[in-house]
C-alpha cells in the first residue's frame, strides 16, 4: 500500500490528525493502531461484572474552541457537565483542593505551620531561583504546605526524584496564589473549590471517556486499521513494517507512539546521538485499580488526592459520580477508580495491589470495613506509560530528536509522542495531531 500520510495510533492525537485529514479529499491516508481499541490512554473498558473504567481519572475540559466543538458534536446531549469537587485526604480530614487555597480547613497546628511557612516566604525577599522542582515547592509555597501536601504528594505521583524535575510545567497544573492571598483566604475561612481550568468539566453519559473518542472515530472509520502494530520505520525508504510482516510506504508520517520507544525500537539504524537523547526521556508507569461496591454512597465528590504513603494510591475518583452508567446498577452501586504510580523511587506489587487498595479505601474512610463483603468488582490494569516526567534534561533531549524527525518528514505528537506533560492532555493531543495533519496538507 502507498500512502501520502500514515498515522500511528488511534488515541486522541491520531484521531485529531484523522479529523483534519477527513476534511480533505486528495491525500491517501490511514491510521494504524496496535491494539483493537480506539482511544489509547483515553480509552475505556467494561469489566466482566459490567463496570466501566477509564485509565485513571479523565475529565473533559478545554480552552480550544475546535476541541470543544468536536466534543459537543460527538456527545451532544450525552455530555454530562460537572462542577469539580475534589479533596486532599490528610490529617484525618478531607481538605478542599487546592490545599494552598484552603489551609483553614487543616487542623490548627498544621494550618499554623503552613501560615508560618508562607510568612517566611513573604519576608524572605529575593533569593536565588531554585534549581529544581524539589526546591521550588518550599521556596514558593513555604515549608508547611510543602511538608503537609506538596512534597509527599508529588513524590508519590511522579515516583521519581523531585530533584531531577524542572518546574517549567506548573502553569494551570499547580495553584500558586500569592502568600498574602493564601493568608487572607485562611482568615476568611471561605472554602474555595474553583481554582483551575477543570473547575467545570464534561463526561460522556455512556462508554466512559473512551465513548467520546469512539464517536469521533466513527466519522472516518474506514481510515482506521486496528491491530496493526508498527514495529519498524525505515526513514530512507519511507516504509512502515507491521508486526504481521505487512508493509506500507508513506510520504509523511505522524506518530503518536511513545517517543523513546519509537527512537530506540522502531527506527531502523538510529544515529547514536539520537539514541543518547532518547535515553534522557523519563516517564513513570502505573496501575489502575477499579473497585465496584454493591452500595450507593451518596456524596458529590469527584476525586480525592492522597499524599499519605500508608495507602498505595495517589488519587481516587468517585467514578460512579461522573455518570450513573459507569456501574451496571445505577443508584445501587458505587465505583472507585484508584491510580497508583510506579517508577524509580516507588515499586508496587501488582499481585497484591487490589487487596492493598481495598485496605487503603477502608483506612482512609472512603468505604466501610463491611463494604469488603459488598465488593461486586475488583479490576486492575497495568499502564506502562503513565506520565512523561518534566525532567531538567527533557528539552535538551527533545531538541535533536525532533530535528532528526523533521528532516525525515515525521511529526511525533501527543502525550508521549510529544513528551511534554504541560501539553499532554486529551485536548492538547487532539489539537497537536490536527495541526500536524494541517501542516502536511
Ligand atoms: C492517569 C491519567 C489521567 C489523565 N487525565 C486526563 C484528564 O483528566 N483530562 C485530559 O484531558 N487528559 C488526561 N490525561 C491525558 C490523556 O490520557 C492523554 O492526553 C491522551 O490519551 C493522549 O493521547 P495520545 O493520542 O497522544 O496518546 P495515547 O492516548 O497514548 O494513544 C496512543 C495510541 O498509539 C497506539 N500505538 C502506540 N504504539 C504504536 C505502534 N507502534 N503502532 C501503532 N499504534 C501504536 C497506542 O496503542 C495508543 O492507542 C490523563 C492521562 C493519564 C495517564
Amino acid at each position: 500500500m502507498k500512502l501520502d500520510i500514515a498515522v500511528l495510533g488511534a488515541g486522541p492525537a491520531g484521531l485529531g490528525a484523522g479529523y483534519r485529514l477527513a476534511r480533505q479529499s486528495r491525500a491517501h491516508w490511514m491510521i494504524f493502531e496496535s491494539t483493537g481499541r480506539i482511544g489509547g490512554l483515553s480509552s475505556s473498558r467494561v469489566d466482566a461484572k459490567g463496570f466501566t473504567w477509564d485509565i485513571g481519572g479523565h475529565v473533559i475540559f478545554s480552552g480550544y474552541p475546535l476541541f470543544n466543538k468536536v466534543v459537543e458534536r460527538a456527545l451532544g446531549a450525552d455530555a454530562l457537565t460537572h462542577t469539580r469537587e475534589s479533596y486532599i485526604r490528610t490529617a484525618g480530614r478531607f481538605i478542599p483542593f487546592p490545599l494552598q487555597n484552603n489551609i483553614h480547613s487543616l487542623p490548627p497546628r498544621a494550618m499554623r505551620e503552613c501560615l508560618e511557612g508562607l510568612i517566611a516566604v513573604e519576608q524572605r525577599g529575593d533569593t536565588a531561583i531554585p534549581a529544581h522542582f524539589g526546591d521550588w515547592i518550599p521556596w514558593r509555597l513555604g515549608d508547611g504546605i510543602s511538608r503537609h501536601f506538596m512534597t509527599p504528594y508529588n513524590s508519590k505521583l511522579w515516583a521519581s526524584p523531585l530533584e531531577e524535575m524542572g518546574y517549567y510545567w506548573i502553569e494551570n497544573r499547580i495553584s500558586v496564589p500569592a502568600s498574602s492571598e493564601i493568608i487572607n483566604a485562611a482568615k476568611k475561612k471561605a472554602v474555595n473549590h474553583s481554582w483551575g481550568p477543570n473547575a467545570t468539566f464534561h463526561f460522556p453519559r455512556r462508554g466512559g471517556t473512551g465513548g467520546l473518542f469512539i464517536q469521533i472515530a466513527a466519522g472516518f472509520a474506514p481510515h482506521i486499521s486496528l491491530r496493526h502494530e508498527a514495529v519498524r520505520v525505515d526513514v530512507k525508504r519511507k516504509t512502515i513494517t507491521f508486526h504481521n510482516g505487512s508493509k506500507v510506504s508513506y510520504g509523511s508520517l505522524i506518530t503518536t507512539a511513545p517517543l523513546d520507544h519509537f527512537v530506540k525500537k522502531m527506527l531502523n539504524a538510529p544515529e547514536p546521538d539520537i539514541l543518547r537523547a532518547a535515553a534522557g526521556l523519563k516517564h513513570n508507569s502505573g496501575l489502575v485499580v477499579g473497585i465496584g461496591i454493591n452500595r450507593f454512597i451518596k456524596n458529590s465528590r469527584c476525586w480525592v488526592y492522597f499524599p499519605d504513603t500508608a495507602v498505595p494510591f495517589y488519587r481516587v475518583t468517585y467514578f460512579s459520580n461522573y455518570s450513573p452508567f459507569n456501574v451496571p446498577r445505577p443508584g445501587a452501586q458505587t465505583s472507585f477508580m484508584c491510580e497508583i504510580s510506579t517508577g524509580i523511587t516507588q515499586k508496587r506489587n501488582a499481585s497484591t495491589i487490589v487487596k492493598e487498595t481495598v485496605d487503603g479505601l477502608v483506612k482512609s474512610g472512603l468505604i466501610r470495613p463491611n463494604d469488603r463483603r459488598r465488593i461486586a468488582s475488583a479490576w486492575m490494569l497495568k499502564v506502562p506509560y503513565l506520565y512523561p516526567i518534566p525532567s531538567l534534561r527533557r528539552d535538551a533531549a527533545l531538541g535533536p530528536i525532533e530535528q532528526f524527525l523533521r528532516q525525515h518528514n515525521i511529526s511525533s505528537v501527543g502525550r508521549f509522542g510529544g513528551w511534554r506533560y504541560e501539553t499532554g492532555n486529551m485536548d492538547h493531543s487532539f489539537i497537536a495531531g490536527h495541526d500536524a495533519a494541517a501542516a502536511l496538507l
